[in-house]
């Protein structure tokens, strides 16, 4: 996309270039982008450069990344490239050298190191905020950031080893293969961890943000096949369980293995896991039986009974298995899922479901079951983890959300992501150009406020009541009769003058995101916004005789209830849940200290030593990095000590000066090469210049 090259003549609107192949070219004079000298070829800290612009930025992330350097800086930002591969930067010898400050080059480690001292020092606590889309290494920069904080806050026994072994747990039952990421998040986390006056870990919580769908024909979540390559034989006739191939929910994908991951060793690794985290063997038992639950109701077929379609659940292994692992008789597991009852007068009535209502019960009760047990699960590792006691110290927390997402296909399960991305991003926005203001405060210089744009339009046009795209949809999800038709209507006739918003033609309508234009298909948007849940499941539930499934249904009648469907339904619509939950984290992450890190996927095969610019280049955009080093752009970004300035150019004076203080030398250079007063600042320990003015000193620097 850009090639590096020396200007040889320029007349007119046009150049002539000699690129450093050794190809001449003729090129459009206002195409060129000035490139930075040698000094800089990179330099840790993409803030060091001269000249910001694209391919400058991207120059230099790559030349790092071919020297394995997958860390640098944009300021305030870490920028971690995905290197696919082993990269021997994590181990104890690295924890030391961070820890005593024996190296400055950017790492997690470092940034981690930053948040806790930040923590001791100031007694604030402190967020490690990490972005990127699916693959980027969002989750595995996260676990890398807790590794060193757990080594910090205490060694590796107790507490700090048990908070790493949760991943396992976590990924298992919310990781899935997809095409993009063998081992995909499908659920936002933050994970707090608390610190003891002394620094030491104490305990921590874990939150978690509603699940997304996968998509059709996709890998399901890895617990399903862990569990059916791994389960002893004497587990395997408890559950009657089967092979992952005999279940339908499994073989919509024609994934059973990944490559390189043993799905039956896992299993045993998540048991220990289990075991470390206080979830005794009967309680394991009931996991794995609700798991074997929801693959049997996968199974569950119906045959039509009358003309009108209506169907009846089929009385076969499948029904009698799933009702017996969720402790009910199987003719009320049938009755549930193939009726519902409407009132008549004073009476209820159980009224026929057709084949495709059935069907869409039955998925939805396998899919509260499933969600539920994952909240279950998340509660029990925080009992564990907190040990009963209620934590006062001071924390870090990490987030760890799913990535902004822009398919050629956007459905529901983009637009939740890439509303919770927005947010995010004016979280970043909001907090880097603070912490910029801080700094010119700290050195005490003069900076008038940079005016900086913020996407609070943008969320706006999702959160506003009662016309906003939330509002609207969970409005149209209510109506009777409504269609992803009428859905899409209704939001182009209110929003059509938001100039975020892009009425499309038929069913679809666009969204000017912060990282682009993303465009979304309705189709499906009211049913999963629904996700309906029949009164009659949850009636079931609650009289079944196991623990969980009771527990489940207790939870879901101490939700506000809403009627959603003709279906008589009871459930908060899933936009909103998501909305409510979102806020809720980013609330706590308003009262610390942020620490952001961008992780950029650098190809999208998710191979070792490929480097692709124009995705590299699309996600520095997503992630609002060039954001970052606009407002820096708009200040100061060359930033060096006095002393670092003078050494490295003072033997440039043309005559000799009085006082020889490295202040003095600064001020000399200044004045002989010219640089205007406004292009530069004199801090108490810093020089501050805005872009381009060391290049004229480095060049005179290269001559002599
Ligand atoms: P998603 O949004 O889909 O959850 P993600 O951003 O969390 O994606 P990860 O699962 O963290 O992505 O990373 C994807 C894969 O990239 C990992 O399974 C691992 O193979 C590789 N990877 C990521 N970071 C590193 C790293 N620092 N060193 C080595 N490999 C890495
Ligand atoms: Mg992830």
């Amino acid at each position: 996309m850009w090639a590096s090259g020396t200007v040889q003549s320029t007349s007119g609107e046009e150049s002539i270039v000699s690129l450093s192949n050794g190809n001449v070219i003729k090129v459009c004079t206002s195409q060129l982008l000035p490139a930075n000298p040698g000094i800089l070829e990179g330099v840790n800290d993409l803030i060091q450069l001269s000249y910001l612009n694209e391919p400058s930025v991207l120059h230099n992330l790559k030349r790092r990344y071919s020297h394995d350097m997958i860390y640098s800086k944009a300021g305030p930002v870490l920028i971690a490239v995905n290197p696919f591969k082993d990269v021997q930067i994590y181990g104890k010898d690295f924890v030391t050298s961070y820890r005593e400050k024996a190296t400055d080059s950017p790492h997690v480690f470092a940034m981690a190191d930053n948040a806790y001292n930040e923590m001791m020092n100031d007694g604030l606590n402190q967020s490690i905020i990490i972005s990127g889309e699916s693959g980027a290494g969002k989750t595995e920069t996260a676990k890398f950031a807790m590794q060193y904080l757990a080594s910090l806050g205490g060694g590796y026994g107790g507490k700090e080893c048990k908070i790493l072994r949760t991943h396992c747990i976590l990924e298992a039952f919310g990781n899935a293969k997809t095409s993009r990421n063998d081992n995909s998040s499908r659920f936002g986390k933050l994970i707090d961890i608390h610190f003891t006056a002394s620094g030491k870990i104490s305990g921590a919580n874990i939150q978690t943000c509603k699940h997304v769908q996968l998509a059709a024909g996709e890998r399901s979540y890895h617990i399903f096949y862990q569990l059916c390559a791994g389960a002893s034989p004497a587990l395997r006739e408890r559950l009657n369980l089967k092979m992952a191939n005999e279940y339908n929910y499994l073989v919509q994908s024609d994934c059973l293995v990944i490559n390189g991951v043993d799905d039956g060793q896992k299993f045993q690794k998540l048991k220990e896991a289990f075991d470390i985290v206080q979830i005794c063997k009967e309680e394991q038992e009931q996991v794995f039986a609700m798991l074997a639950a929801v693959l049997w109701l996968g199974n569950i077929s119906f045959q039509v009974i009358d003309k009108e379609n209506h169907v009846e659940a089929l009385a076969d292994e499948a029904l009698t298995s799933a009702a017996t692992l969720i402790g009910c008789a199987p003719h009320e597991l049938m009755q549930a899922i193939s009726t519902y009852r409407i009132q008549v007068g004073k009476d209820r009535i159980a009224k026929k479901l057709t084949l495709q209502q059935a069907i869409g019960t039955r998925d939805a009760l396998a899919k509260f079951i499933y969600a539920s047990l994952f909240d279950w699960l998340v509660e029990q590792i925080n009992k564990s983890l907190e040990a009963g006691k209620k934590h006062i110290g001071r924390s870090i927390s990490i987030l760890d959300i799913y990535g902004f997402e822009s398919l050629k296909k956007n459905s529901f399960e983009q637009f939740c992501i890439n509303y919770a991305n927005e947010r995010l991003q004016q979280h970043f926005n909001r907090h880097l150009l603070k912490l910029e203001q801080e700094e010119y405060d700290l050195e005490g210089i003069d900076w008038s406020k940079v005016v900086f744009e913020d996407n609070q339009e943008c969320l706006d046009l999702f959160e506003k009541k009662p016309l906003g795209i939330l509002s609207l949809l969970d409005e149209e999800s209510n109506a009777p009769n409504s269609t992803d038709f009428t859905l899409a209507n209704k939001l182009k006739q209110h929003l059509n003058s938001n100039s975020y918003f892009k009425g499309d033609r038929g069913r679809a309508f666009g969204v000017l995101h912060f990282a682009g234009e993303v465009h979304y298909d309705t189709n499906g948007f009211l049913d999963k916004n629904r996700d309906p849940l029949s009164s009659e499941v949850v009636q079931l539930l609650s009289s079944c005789d196991s623990q969980l499934p009771q527990l489940f249904a207790k939870k879901m009648f101490n939700q506000p209830l809403q009627s959603v469907t003709s279906l008589d339904t009871t459930m908060q619509s899933v936009a909103l849940q998501f909305k409510g939950q979102l806020f809720k984290l980013m609330h706590q992450l308003e009262s610390t200290r942020p620490h952001f890190i961008c992780c950029i996927k650098p190809n999208s095969k998710q191979l070792p030593g490929t480097y692709e610019e124009d995705l590299v280049l699309q996600q520095l955009r997503c992630c609002g990095i060039f954001e970052v080093i606009r407002i820096s752009r708009s200040g100061y970004p060359t930033r060096m000590t006095h002393q670092a300035f003078s050494e490295r150019y003072g033997f440039l004076l043309s005559e000799p000066i009085v006082s020889q203080d490295s202040l003095s030398i600064s001020v000399a250079l200044l004045k002989q090469f010219n640089v205007l007063p406004q292009m530069y600042q004199i801090g108490y320990t810093k020089l501050f210049l805005r872009t381009g003015q060391i290049s004229a000193l480095e060049d005179r620097r290269k001559q002599v």
